[in-house]
C-alpha cells in the first residue's frame, strides 16, 4: 500500500484534518510536521485527481480529533500565562486525551488497514506541539527526565495544570556553637504546638521546639527567600550529635526549595546572606546550584568522619599506656553493639565500624586530646568509654579505667571512595 492509498482511504473515511492525516505516517519524512505531511498528502491527491484547490479543506470537523489539533496555539499560551511567575529553564508537558478520541484514532487505522498504533498518537503530538510552542516562546528546553516545570492538559475538562519542581543548592556548613541541633527539633512535651493543655509549654517556653535554633532555620530561610518559594527542605549528609561542633571543611548538605519562583540565583550573593543570617553560628561555603539527585547523593554516599574530641579518664593514664591502646586502636575493627543512647530510636543490632586513623596527646594524666578518622557510622562516644562492654575495643577497656568524651568536634565529612561534589550533580557546571 502506498502513501498515497493510505491518504485516499483515510480522505474518504470523513472530515480529516491535516495533522490527524499526516499522523498515520508520522514516521515518514523526518524534519516535517504532521499538519505538513498531511497537508502534502492532500495536495498530492488532488495533484493526481487534477482536481482544484479550493476543495483542499476538509468539509466539516475532524472527526478523529474533532479539531483538537487547532488548539496548540491556545494550549501554549494558556501554558506560558500559567508558568508566568515562574523561573524555568526546561518543560515538560503531558496531555491527559478522552478515551473516545484515542478509539478514533484506532478506528481510522483500522479503516484505511494500518496497524492500530501506526504513525503517531495523538497525545504525542499535542505534547510535542504545544511543548514547542512553549519552548519557543519562554526560550527553554523540552526535557524528558526532570524538567523545572510540567505543564499537564486535560482535554475532556479543558484543564490546565502546571507543576513546579523543587531547586537545590548544594553546600558544606559548619556549626560553630553547640547544642545546636542540624534540623528542626520539636518540642516533645508538646509535640511541637508550644501549648499544653491551654497553657504556653513549660518544656519549649510556647516555641514548639526543643532548641531555638538549628543549622537548617539558620540557613534554609534565607534560601527559600532568595528563590521565593513554597517551602525549604534541608537534607543533611549524615548529622553530628546536638552537643558537637561542625567544623574544618565543614559536612555536605541540600536545602531543597519547594515550587520555587526563581532558580537562578547566584550561589556566591547566597552564601554571603545566609552566612550574615547566620550570625556566626553557623557558616555555609561552597554553595551550588545542583539538581535533585543531589539530595539522595548526600543522604547515601557512603563517608568517613574525622572526629577531634577532648577525653576524661576517672584514673590516671601512663605515656606509654596510653601510647599502647592508640596503637591498637589504630586500623582496627571495631565491634559495636547499638550504643545505649539510641537503643531507643534503632534496633539493637551488633555491628562493626574500622578505625582508619587515631592520634592522641595525653593532658596531664587523666585527660586527652583525640583525632579520629573513622568509616562512616562509627560510634566515636562509644570508642572511648566503651558503652559498658558493647563497644569493643574501647580506649576505656584498653586503658582499663573509664573513660568520657568530653567535647566532641567534627572537623571533615568525605565521600568514602569518591567525593560529594562531582560535576553531574550541578545544575552549571561553568560555575567554580
Ligand atoms: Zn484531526
Ligand atoms: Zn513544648
Amino acid at each position: 500500500m502506498t502513501v498515497l492509498s493510505t491518504a485516499r482511504r483515510a480522505l474518504d473515511s470523513g472530515p480529516l484534518c491535516d495533522a490527524c492525516l499526516g499522523r498515520l505516517v508520522a514516521d515518514r519524512s523526518f524534519g516535517l510536521t504532521n499538519r505538513e505531511r498531511g497537508r502534502s498528502l492532500r495536495v498530492a491527491v488532488a495533484l493526481e485527481d487534477d482536481e482544484p484547490v479550493g476543495d483542499l479543506e476538509p468539509d466539516g470537523p475532524c472527526w478523529v480529533c474533532e479539531d483538537e489539533s487547532d488548539r496548540y496555539e491556545e494550549w501554549a499560551d494558556r501554558a506560558v500565562h500559567a508558568l508566568g511567575p515562574y523561573e524555568f529553564d526546561t518543560y515538560q508537558t503531558g496531555t491527559k486525551v478522552p478515551p473516545l478520541l484515542e478509539e478514533n484514532d484506532r478506528l481510522l487505522r483500522e479503516e484505511v488497514g494500518l496497524e492500530p498504533d501506526a504513525g503517531e498518537p495523538l497525545k504525542s503530538e499535542i505534547n510535542r506541539e504545544v511543548g514547542k510552542r512553549l519552548g519557543a516562546e519562554t526560550d527553554t528546553e523540552v526535557d524528558f527526565q526532570r524538567p523545572d516545570v510540567l505543564v499537564l492538559l486535560d482535554l475532556a475538562t479543558d484543564e490546565l495544570e502546571v507543576q513546579v519542581n523543587s531547586a537545590f543548592v548544594y553546600g558544606r556548613y559548619r556549626k560553630l556553637e553547640r547544642d545546636i541541633p542540624q534540623t528542626k527539633w520539636p518540642c516533645n512535651d508538646c509535640g511541637g504546638t508550644g501549648l499544653k493543655r491551654g497553657d504556653t509549654c513549660e518544656g519549649c517556653g510556647g516555641s514548639g521546639y526543643r532548641y531555638d535554633e538549628s543549622v537548617e532555620q539558620l540557613t534554609a530561610p534565607v534560601v527559600l527567600d532568595a528563590m521565593d518559594g513554597e517551602e525549604a527542605v534541608f537534607h543533611g549528609a549524615g548529622r553530628e550529635d546536638v552537643d558537637a561542633l561542625m567544623l574544618e571543611s565543614g559536612r555536605p548538605f541540600v536545602i531543597e526549595i519547594k515550587e520555587p519562583r526563581t532558580r537562578d540565583v547566584d550561589p556566591d550573593d547566597l552564601e554571603a546572606e545566609v552566612n550574615e543570617f547566620a550570625d556566626g553560628k553557623v557558616e555555609v561555603e561552597g554553595l551550588r546550584l545542583a539538581t535533585h539527585d543531589m539530595v539522595e547523593r548526600v543522604k547515601e554516599l557512603d563517608a568517613n568522619k574525622t572526629y577531634r574530641m577532648d577525653v576524661a579518664f576517672d584514673d590516671p593514664v601512663s605515656e606509654d599506656a596510653f601510647a599502647d591502646a592508640l596503637a591498637e586502636l589504630d586500623g582496627a575493627t571495631i565491634y559495636q553493639d547499638t550504643p545505649q543512647r539510641v537503643t531507643h530510636r534503632r534496633a539493637d543490632v551488633t555491628r562493626t565500624r574500622e578505625v582508619y586513623d587515631i592520634d592522641g596527646t595525653l593532658e596531664g594524666d587523666t585527660e586527652a586530646e583525640l583525632e579520629i578518622n573513622g568509616e562512616g557510622g562509627l560510634y566515636v562516644k562509644e570508642l572511648v568509654s566503651g558503652d559498658e562492654g558493647r563497644t569493643e575495643p574501647s580506649l576505656a577497656g584498653l586503658l582499663d579505667t573509664g573513660a568520657v568524651v568530653t567535647a566532641l568536634d567534627v572537623i571533615d565529612v568525605e565521600g568514602e571512595d569518591e567525593p560529594f561534589a562531582r560535576p553531574e550533580f550541578f545544575r552549571n557546571d561553568d560555575a567554580e
